[in-house]
């Protein structure tokens, strides 16, 4: 927090539609005088001993300000570098993922009131990257669980239950089948449950979750869910699809030290430029992010703007079956705010 009483946040616009949806959250976040002064980065990729690097003046305004919000950040496909996104991640040792998944009053889906949590380990597991080939034709892929990364996630959970007050932590794993390494998972979850007396705790496995969610996915509302790293991305997905999608779910990705927030969206290229996009899920993981740094009734009065405007339905975007441009959306949430 600075002498004129503002915090300053990282912000990462990213590309395509990424300036636009940027635009659109400063305007209402100055709007609803929220006490943050953005600090724009360009987190362009330069090579540095064949390495992906993220530009030193990034890695210094997330390491200063601790919280960033990024835009979404287009991979190209075939070059010569590994997704910026886990770049960001590495770099940061972001190693909880935090989904949460809250059911959108005039966007009708087949289930209402949904309202779900995910929290993914955001570092090793299937995704660790470490593959070979033994001989022609079989390859190998490595899951790699530590006791240091599954204790970070799996605390971190059941801290994070407690806080949002959702009392119950259910852990999501095949150790029926990977004995070791999700074994490892839910043995260290049993343990850390105890040092939360006051949060409730219990195992599911992963096949049976994904079709008792769909069937009905209410039960999960009073449930934060936290697992490994692949099948948290799949199952957050899954999630996103029982509220409309990825346009507008948010995303956090939390470390010791920084911690990022960001849609969960690519950059859209066939949208961008024109003022067509949706900023929802940006302004949702922008909602996140105050509530991470404590300015929660900002954090209210924003959302509750957000999904009156989406209830009337007068002010959508195209991809919810509105004409509205972005800016038109985001004026009408301005006309929402509290004063
Ligand atoms: P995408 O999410 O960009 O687009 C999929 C479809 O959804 C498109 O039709 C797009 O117009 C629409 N859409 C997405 N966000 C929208 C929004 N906010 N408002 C309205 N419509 C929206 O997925 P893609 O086309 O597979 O990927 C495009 C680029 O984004 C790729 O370079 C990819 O690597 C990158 N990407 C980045 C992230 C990230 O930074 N977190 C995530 C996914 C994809």
């Amino acid at each position: 927090k600075g002498s004129d009483g503002k915090y300053t946040v990282t912000l990462i616009e990213g590309d395509g539609i990424g300036p636009e949806i940027a635009q659109s959250v400063k305007d209402i976040y100055s709007a609803a005088n929220v006490p943050i002064k953005w600090e724009p980065v360009d987190v362009t990729p330069t090579l540095k001993d064949g390495k992906t690097v993220i530009p030193d003046e990034a890695i210094d305004s997330v390491t200063r300000n601790y919280v960033a919000l990024k835009g979404p950040l287009a991979t190209p496909v075939g070059k010569g570098h590994v997704s910026l996104n886990l770049t960001l991640r590495r770099t940061f040792n972001l190693f909880a993922n935090v989904r949460p998944c809250k059911s959108i009053a005039g966007y009708k889906t087949p289930y209402d009131n949904v309202n779900t949590v995910l929290i993914r380990e955001n570092t090793e597991g299937e995704y660790s990257g470490i593959e070979h080939v033994v001989v022609d034709g079989v390859v190998q892929s490595i899951k790699l669980i530590t006791r240091e990364a599954s204790e970070r996630v799996l605390r971190f959970a059941f801290q994070y239950a407690q806080d949002v007050g959702k009392p119950k932590v259910r852990v999501v794993h095949k150790a029926t089948i990977m004995k070791m390494s999700d074994g490892l998972f839910l043995n260290l979850a049993r343990d850390i449950a105890k040092e939360y007396p006051n949060v409730e705790f219990d195992a599911e496995m992963l096949d049976n979750t994904c079709l008792k969610m769909v069937t009905d996915p209410l039960p999960y509302n009073d449930k934060v869910l936290v697992m490994p790293n692949l099948y948290g991305d799949i199952l957050s997905d899954l999630c996103a699809g029982l509220i409309g999608g990825l346009g507008l779910t948010p995303s956090g990705n939390i470390g010791d030290e920084c911690s990022i927030f960001e849609a969960v969206h690519g950059s859209a290229p066939d949208i961008a430029g024109k003022g067509l996009a949706n900023p929802t899920a940006l302004l949702l993981s922008s909602i996140m992010m105050l509530q991470h740094m404590g300015l929660t009734q900002h954090a209210s009065n924003i959302e509750q703007a957000i999904f009156a405007t989406l209830a009337e339905g007068k002010a959508l975007t195209g991809d919810l079956g509105g004409k509205a441009k972005t800016h038109e959306y985001a004026a009408a949430i301005i006309s929402k705010l509290n004063a």
